[in-house]
């Protein structure tokens, strides 16, 4: 699915020496390397970047700054990684589903509209697979109701949202707060876990800053409750060096992608990922749809192909999440989505041969 070692391969005596550097300071935590990558990656997205220990620990952090209480409303997509509604329910917040567009798989305004209720505090768009939610629409429905927008951007680094009036910014940096993992399957990834917090607003900024070390303010003095989430600095200096080469990676990503659109478009019964005119898109997967999806991962793992099912389930259907009260027909888009998607291989060291293998075995599979 992905080849974090090919990759690595690239750019391999840069990360090594980036790597011993930190070695021979000792200097493995709050050193001088994790100030440098967030100003590197805060000049790339040009908002203030917190790193932190992870993409979820980033949600967390952002909804513990935002000062909301328990029983709060947040509205959010059923069709996500865990962790986008794990931390709701862990600070005591109050998820909310909405459902999904069935070709993009991101919230559908308009059902997001509909779970708008007095008690509702924040929207919490995903940008699944490396594609944007509709945001705008959601922005005007947050001032409206004077609601708070975090992104999970965590699937999404290097995407570009596209306002109506023609303004691009990335995916991550339009909402109050937004969110990202430097998982190593992810767009720009660490050689372990990582995480970062987006926010334009400076005492936001200043408020997760603490959050993340522990609620402090000033050495030994603690001005709230916070948490121990840190970037290491063997992460940052990996992601430094990767972090010069994210443009050409997700140029990669989108070649391969292309090649997929153009060489499986005529199938019929596959249906190809959506692609909108309000978000660029960085494929942190490639996502087709099909009725004969068990069967066609079947007969890829057959041919050696590895392919995943992103996601198996839908949350509000998960043991854990049934004192939602949710029920099966609730969120039928997600529902059927959990059924029919199957993520293909896609990352940056795809070669022609490797394509060309897997377009040939899924021929096959649909001229049976
Ligand atoms: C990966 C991911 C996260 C969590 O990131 P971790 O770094 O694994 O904690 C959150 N939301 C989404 C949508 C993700 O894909």
């Amino acid at each position: 699915m992905c080849d974090t070692y090919g990759q690595y391969l690239t750019m391999k005596v840069e990360i090594d020496a980036a790597m011993q550097e930190v070695i021979k300071s000792t200097q493995f935590i709050k050193s001088g390397k994790v100030l440098e990558f967030e100003n590197e990656l805060s000049n790339y997205l040009q908002t203030n970047v917190i790193a932190c220990a992870n993409g979820t620990d980033a949600l967390q952090i952002a909804f513990m700054a935002l000062g909301l209480q328990p029983g709060d409303e947040v509205i959010t997509t059923p069709f996500t990684f865990i962790a986008t509604v794990e931390v709701l329910a862990l600070l005591g917040l109050k998820p909310v589903f909405a459902d999904v567009y069935p070709g993009t798989f991101n919230l559908n305004k308009k059902e997001v509209e509909k779970a708008i209720t007095l008690k509702t505090k924040a929207i919490l768009p995903v940008h699944l697979f490396g594609q944007c939610a509709y945001l705008e629409p959601m922005l005007n429905l947050a001032e409206k109701h004077n609601l708070f927008l975090v992104e999970d951007a965590a699937q999404a680094l290097g995407t570009d949202y596209i306002f109506s009036d023609g303004t691009q910014k990335k995916g991550g940096t339009i909402g109050h707060i937004g969110c990202n993992s430097f998982f190593p399957s992810k767009n720009l990834g660490a050689f372990g876990d990582g995480g970062a917090i987006f926010t334009g607003d400076e005492k936001l900024a200043a408020i997760i800053r603490s959050i993340a070390n522990h609620g402090m303010k000033a050495k030994y003095q603690y001005e709230r409750i916070g948490v121990n989430s840190r970037l290491d600095s063997i992460q940052a200096a990996v992601l430094s060096v990767k972090l010069k080469y994210f443009e050409k990676h997700i140029k990669a990503r989108q070649k391969a992608a292309a090649w997929y659109d153009e060489h499986l478009k005529g199938i019929q019964e596959i249906q190809l990922p959506q692609r909108v005119n309000y978000s660029t898109h960085t494929f942190h997967q490639y996502t087709i749809q099909t009725n004969r999806r068990n069967e066609l991962q079947q007969f890829l793992k057959e041919k050696g192909i590895p392919s995943m099912v992103y996601y198996p389930g839908v949350i509000h259907l998960q043991e854990a999440y049934q004192f939602l009260g949710y029920k099966k027909g609730d969120f039928p888009v997600s529902e059927n989505l959990a059924e029919t998607v199957l993520s293909l291989p896609l990352h940056t060291e795809l070669t022609e041969e490797q394509l060309e293998y897997i377009i040939r075995v899924i021929q096959e599979f649909f001229s049976k």
